[in-house]
């Protein structure tokens, strides 16, 4: 019996039932029953569909009126239908036009390595295949498309019951899957998202924390919140419970209130108290810090999130500051009362030349007021003809930041010009960079007539001593004369006990006319009246005559004096009288200021440069020697150490300031060294004379 002899036709001879169910097999809607329709089935391994078996015909119908996607292969050849839900999975022209009626292996080329086998497998155990997602690269409107598949391969049995075909029940999955797919990467972006933005707040210099429920439970917190907190254990901890500290200091309470209000609360610079480390000793922190309510979708208000910042450095860096200024201020108050208590005019600018301060002074002595210099006062105290000349140097000092120093007029109240010496100096900050001015007016005149006036003063006391001294002088000679001539007897016959006490009054008078001497000699120094001849001076000639004339003395006192060689080179150029009148009295003095059994030196040494040739006289003692808070005041007029009434040395405090002076008054000095109890050296320091010269003349 061959497979078509179903369809042979009825006995009685009509073809009508057999037409009629040709009718039916394609009949009905759709664009696939009309394409079966149209299809020309003869040329086909199936031939007319009139031949066609039953089990074909019920499979083609059951395809063609499925709603759901359906593929039929058939026959050896594996002829191919589907139906109107499948149509669309082959897309537009190519396959679309020519699957129905094709062969398999012809029709599904690119993807037929895959399917051939699936096909093959049903075909010849019988069993259904299962696909889930299956990934097919197929040809599809003219193009390699990535296409997902869930199907199955079902074996259809042919009337003699061989499986004749595969029935291939499918759906595309491909817009699922590639869904997925973009579900999949969007859920892992999001992710790597979150990871980031955590590493983000984690790594975050400030403060943050997440506190969940009404018992502010830490839900999450950040590196930097945990070293706030000392590393403690807080995460699921409630606030109160992980920072027992900061209940007291009122922050669960502003806690509640956030949650129970649901506005957020910024806090400035506020002091926390944590206690960070093992010691248990809490730490003072300032903080800026914001907590804010978490609201969930449906506006529950669910937590906070605590965003904090410490600025307890800018807090101290301010404090610092502020400290700075107001010791800088307090000390521009003293310096401006100080400047007002000088006799000086004085003022402040800016950096730029504006002029921000003047002194009490300033505004005493032109008449002008803080307003006045404002307005029309620069222009009121200045000279008009000079005033160009005045801004012009003060403009290339703020320009140049060098100092300026210049005299000119200003007009005091009274309408009358002065002159000033003005001198204005930058103000720098550590950099060396001018931060303002300072500037005085001095009045020259005033200074002048000042010093003029002291110098008068002093002129006229040295005139003073010069004429008294001279007075003195006169009556003193005039009583040494009558003793002597008393003495000598022309008065008449003289007895031994007058004789003794003519000679104490002689003795008297010598003393006292050295002293007025003295004085006499210093007035004249001072007075500037002495006059000097300067020329070349053998220091050994000096030293000899020195030597001689205080040798007396010395032995008188039980002293050793010594008188090193001196070179005969050594000349100086200075007064001989004077420079013997300094030598000496250095000599008396170490005489008179050391004890019995002590030694006497003086000489003569070079000194100086080659550019100043100096030659240094040496007189060195071993006597009491001079305390070094007194040795600069002996060469003042009138000091003497020991100045006390039952002094045992007489003197009058003036031989070493004459010295000085007149050392002084030839180019040369007198210096001292000493110690107390062992000695003192006086050096004169007197000027080279070039040997040549000395010769020659
Ligand atoms: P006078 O010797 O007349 O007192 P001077 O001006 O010569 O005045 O000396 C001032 C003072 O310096 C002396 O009174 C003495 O106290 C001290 N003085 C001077 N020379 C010496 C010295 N060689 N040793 C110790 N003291 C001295």
């Amino acid at each position: 019996m061959t497979p078509y002899a179903i369809r042979k036709p009825p006995a009685n001879g009509t073809t009508t039932p057999v037409i009629a169910a040709q009718d039916a097999l394609f009949a009905g809607s759709g664009d696939m029953r009309a394409r079966c329709r149209a299809f020309d089935w003869s040329t086909t391994a199936l031939g007319p569909e009139s031949e066609w078996s039953h089990s074909l015909r019920t499979t083609v119908a059951l395809v063609l009126a499925s709603r759901q996607p359906m593929f039929l292969f058939w026959g050896p050849e594996l002829v191919q239908f589907y139906n109107d839900a499948y149509r669309p999975s082959l897309g537009l022209g190519g396959r679309a036009d020519t699957a129905l009626g094709a062969r398999g292996h012809e029709s599904w080329t690119d993807i037929w390595a895959t399917i051939g086998p699936q096909i093959a497998q049903v075909m010849t155990t019988g069993d259904a295949t299962w696909h889930e997602d299956q990934l097919l690269q197929m040809e599809r409107n003219g193009q390699v498309e990535n296409v997902w598949w869930t199907y199955s391969y079902s074996p259809v049995r042919d009337d003699d019951g061989t499986i004749a075909g595969a029935l291939v029940v499918c759906q595309e999955t491909t817009g699922r899957v590639r869904a997925e797919q973009a579900a999949r990467a969007a859920s892992a972006t999001l992710a790597a998202e979150r990871a980031q933005l955590r590493a983000i707040v984690d790594q975050a210099p400030a403060y943050i924390a997440v506190l969940r429920g009404p018992e502010h439970r830490f839900e999450h917190f950040n590196a930097a919140y945990a070293r706030l907190v000392g590393d403690r254990a807080v995460v699921g901890a409630s606030v109160a419970d992980a920072l027992p500290e900061v209940v007291e200091q009122g922050f669960i309470a502003l806690l509640d209130h956030v949650l129970a209000t649901g506005e957020s609360h910024v806090g400035r610079s506020l002091p926390v108290s944590l206690t960070t480390g093992l010691s248990g000793v809490p730490t003072v922190q300032y903080l800026d810090f914001v907590f804010q309510p978490l609201t969930e979708a449906d506006g529950t208000r669910s937590g906070i999130f605590v965003h904090a910042v410490d600025v307890t450095d800018v807090l101290e860096t301010r404090r610092v500051e502020e400290a700075a200024r107001a010791e800088a201020q307090q000390s521009a108050v003293q310096l401006r009362a100080f400047a007002d208590a000088i006799p000086t005019l004085a003022w402040t600018a800016r950096a730029d030349g504006y002029i921000t301060w003047f002194n009490a002074r300033w505004y005493e002595y032109t008449g002008t007021t803080p307003d006045a210099m404002e307005g029309w006062g620069w222009q009121r105290v200045h000279d008009p003809e000079v005033l160009p000349a005045v801004l012009e140097r003060w403009t290339g000092s703020i320009t140049t930041g060098q100092p300026f120093e210049m005299a000119f007029p200003l007009r005091a109240a009274d309408g009358t010009f002065r002159t000033f010496l003005t001198r204005i100096i930058p103000t720098r900050d550590a950099s060396g960079v001018v931060t303002g001015w300072f500037g005085t007016n001095t009045d020259i005149e005033l200074e002048a007539g000042l010093r003029k006036a002291a110098e008068d003063a002093n002129r006229a006391k040295s005139e003073f001593l010069a004429v008294m001294s001279h007075e003195l002088r006169t009556p003193l000679n005039a009583i040494d004369g009558y003793a002597e001539l008393m003495e000598l007897g022309i008065r008449g016959p003289v007895t031994d006990a007058q004789r003794v006490d003519l000679a104490r009054i002689r003795k008297s008078q010598a003393y006292l006319l050295g002293l007025i001497n003295q004085v006499l000699n210093y007035a004249r120094v001072e007075a500037g009246v002495v006059h000097y001849d300067c020329e070349p001076v053998s220091m050994q000639a000096v030293l000899t005559t020195c030597e001689a004339l205080t040798l007396p003395q010395a032995q008188t006192h039980g002293l050793t004096l010594e008188r090193l060689p001196c070179d005969t080179t050594l000349i100086v150029r200075a007064d001989q009288e004077k420079v013997q009148q300094i030598v000496l009295n250095l000599l008396s003095n170490a005489i008179k200021f050391t004890d019995a059994g002590g030694r006497v030196t003086v000489g003569c040494v070079r000194g100086g440069d080659t550019e100043h040739p100096a030659i240094h006289v040496r007189v060195t003692d071993t006597g009491l020697g001079i305390a070094e808070s007194k040795l600069a005041r002996i060469f003042e007029p009138f000091v003497q150490v020991d100045s006390n009434l039952t002094r045992t040395r007489p003197g009058t405090g003036l031989g070493l300031a004459i010295s000085r002076d007149l050392a002084r008054g030839m180019g040369g000095d007198l210096t001292v060294t000493s110690t107390v109890g062992t000695g003192s050296t006086f050096t004169l320091v007197l000027h080279a004379s070039i040997p040549a010269l000395v010769s020659s003349q």
